[in-house]
């Protein structure tokens, strides 16, 4: 089921950046800016990967639990904290159930996806392997 907002709950994170419109990649949350609530514009879009529900700070965005890890009829919860997620599942029946599962511990934008790895060889740009292959030098057949 796709992601919705409680709208009681959103304040529309009072103008700022960081939002489930920020984070959504398929670009489907909007802010309705006179009421500063957001919604899902395209529902049927929504591919329920949880990072509108993770980031909202206002735990304003619900999706119905994968099955896997949550039965038909519970619900599930994150809160974020600095450094972990709490998840609190909800069954039908009232059980409550949490687990903690780490975040990233580093500053956003400071990973330097390159670091350590081999300027791009552009002359070899249709030789088949990969740019992180171990073995960098050995000749492999080129596509004609
Ligand atoms: S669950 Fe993912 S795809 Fe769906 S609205 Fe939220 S961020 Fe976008
Ligand atoms: S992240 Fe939460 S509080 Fe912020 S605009 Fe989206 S639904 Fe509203």
């Amino acid at each position: 089921m796709p992601s919705y907002v409680i709208t009681e709950k959103c304040d529309g994170c009072k103008g700022q950046e960081r939002t489930c419109m920020y984070i959504c990649p398929n670009d489907l949350m909007k802010l309705d800016r006179d009421r500063m609530k957001a919604w899902n514009q395209e529902p049927d879009q929504c591919w329920e990967c949880y990072n509108c529900v993770k980031i909202c700070p206002q735990q304003a965005i619900e999706i119905r639990g994968y099955q896997d890890f949550n039965p038909l009829g519970g619900n599930v919860i994150p809160l974020r904290g600095t450094d972990a997620i709490m998840w609190t599942v909800k069954f039908r029946n009232g059980t409550l159930k949490r687990f903690k599962f780490p975040i990233r511990t580093t500053a956003e934008g400071s990973v330097d996806p390159y670091a350590g790895k081999p300027e791009a060889d552009l002359s070899k740009i249709k030789e088949p392997g990969h740019f992180t292959q171990q073995g960098a030098g050995v000749t492999l057949p080129t596509i004609k």
